[in-house]
């Protein structure tokens, strides 16, 4: 029972700590009757008209590129993020739902030759109503990556955005309602777990994508699977930068360090383990460390480097973690600490940790901050063996001139994407994103998130 429903809540502006807006905890029924309206708009004939759902998809994006300015300023208010990344954030959001709008009518299926007397086809057809459970730390980004291609493939979507960030994805609910999207297609209902729990016991929804932390993913799969409804987990990640002596370190320590603290280290794809080859381990940590040095630190607003960590809870769990990693004997090389004259927000000042090794808690699990731990390897064999060190398989990078090597080591890491030579793209909407091991298991992004939208039929005619 969720005993806050009906209540309102505070969006908290995490570099002041100081409430700027109220949000609503939507209650059982509220849940349950968005489920039902998504049901009715899924099932009329004209979602089932892949034309018009590209047309809708395409005014949604004209709606959420008109109000770019305001989207990228709340988004910087709630979550803390740097000005620019916020509308860096806007431009990609836009980006999915024309991307995906462009495939909703390029859905093809198969022709299956059985020889003389029979007709035999495939088809994609959408699950029905999708829920959609997602993280704060990309509030309208997850949104668009998981609705956008939901839609497209002509699925409903009910989807409870965090309630750490819930401001963007309210706003961007009232762009669909204005674009005209049709009743009860996309709904964002708003709160705390309860509310997420609620959508996912509803026997009404049929497929389920939840985007956060391993602990509440496997709640959200073991809910799902008492009653058999398919399940997307897109979790956490602990990913390797594997650079070995012989990099281009002048191209790899920007890129190091901007896969670690884009978010302030609170993205699922950081970069935030550096598994170094012993060789050029001292010239590579020095160098890492003189660009976090000169990084800046500072309320979202004034487009800093680094922004606030979201919550006071968030950062008293990276403290702890510190705190258990330097008993274990870990050495900080950098950092570590709350800077000072920033005490209004949630700030951590960047950091080094080296003489990590695997089977420690900060070698094995997300952080959630600007943490960066350095382990180092003599051989090949080493490097892959400590990439694939932890529980979590979501993006690795491999950073060496043998581009025999960088292959072979690629192909040997557990990962759903790896980078040779480089980290991330900009957007990487093309590119199919999700885990391996207990980063998850379904693929966003990309085409491939069209066919995790979808389920396959079989049609055959006996002539
Ligand atoms: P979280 O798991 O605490 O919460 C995620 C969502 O689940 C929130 O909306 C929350 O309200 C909801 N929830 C909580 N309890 C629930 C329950 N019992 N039933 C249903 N829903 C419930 O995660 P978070 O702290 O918001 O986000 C950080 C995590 O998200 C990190 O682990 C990060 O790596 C992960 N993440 C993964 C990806 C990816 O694509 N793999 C992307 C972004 C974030």
């Amino acid at each position: 029972m969720n005993e806050l429903a009906g209540a309102e809540f505070d969006a908290v502006d995490p570099s002041t700590r100081q409430p700027f807006a109220s949000v609503r905890e939507t209650s059982a029924d509220e849940v349950d009757a968005a489920v039902d309206a998504a049901r009715s708009a899924q099932r009329s004939a004209a979602w089932r008209v892949p034309a018009n759902r590209a047309g809708a998809l395409h005014l949604l994006a004209r709606a959420i590129e008109a109000r770019a300015d305001e989207l990228a300023t709340l988004e910087c208010r709630d979550t803390g993020k740097p000005i620019s990344q916020a509308r860096a954030d806007v431009t990609v959001t836009v980006r999915y739902f024309d991307f995906y709008a462009g495939l909703a009518d390029k859905l093809l299926g198969t022709s299956i030759p059985l020889g003389p007397g029979f007709v035999d086809f495939t088809t994609r057809e959408p699950w029905g109503v999708c829920a959609q459970i997602i993280p704060w730390n990309y509030p309208m980004q997850v949104l668009a990556r998981c609705a956008a291609p939901a839609l497209a493939a002509g699925n409903a979507v009910v989807l409870k955005p965090s309630e750490l960030g819930s401001v963007t994805p309210v706003l961007i609910d009232q762009l669909a309602h204005a674009a005209r999207l049709p009743e009860g297609i996309f709904k964002v209902v708003t709160g705390h777990g309860p509310v997420g729990e609620r959508l996912v016991a509803n026997e009404h929804v049929d497929f389920v994508t939840f985007v956060g932390s391993a602990a509440v993913g496997r709640k959200v799969a073991t809910a799902a699977a008492g009653r058999l409804a398919p399940v997307q987990l897109e979790l956490g990640g602990k990913s390797p930068n594997v650079v070995f002596a012989d990099a281009d370190l002048e191209r790899a320590v920007p890129a190091i360090v901007k896969s670690l603290i884009q978010n302030a280290g609170q993205s699922c794809s950081a970069g935030s383990r550096l598994l170094v080859e012993s060789s050029v381990h001292d010239e590579l940590v020095q160098r890492v460390a003189d660009v976090m040095r000169g990084l800046s630190i500072g309320p979202g607003s004034n487009d800093p480097d680094l922004g606030p960590l979201i919550s006071e809870h968030q950062i008293e769990r990276a403290e702890g973690m510190l705190r258990r990693a330097v008993s274990a004997g870990v050495h900080v090389e950098l950092g570590g600490v709350r800077p000072e004259g920033l005490e209004d927000g949630w700030y951590m000042e960047p950091t080094i940790l080296t003489d990590v090794v695997a089977g420690l808690e900060i070698f094995d699990e997300e952080v959630f901050g600007p943490v960066l731990s350095v382990s180092t390897f003599a051989t090949e064999e080493q490097a892959v063996e400590l990439a694939n060190a932890t529980p979590y398989g979501l993006v690795a990078a491999v950073w060496s001139r043998d581009i025999s090597r960088a292959h072979r080591v690629a192909a040997e890491v557990q990962a759903g994407q790896v980078y040779i030579n480089g980290y991330g793209v900009a957007g990487g909407i093309e590119l199919p994103f999700g885990g391996m091991k207990r980063s998850g298991f379904g693929r966003g992004k990309g085409v491939e998130a069209m066919y995790s939208y979808t389920q396959i039929k079989n049609v055959c005619v006996v002539l």
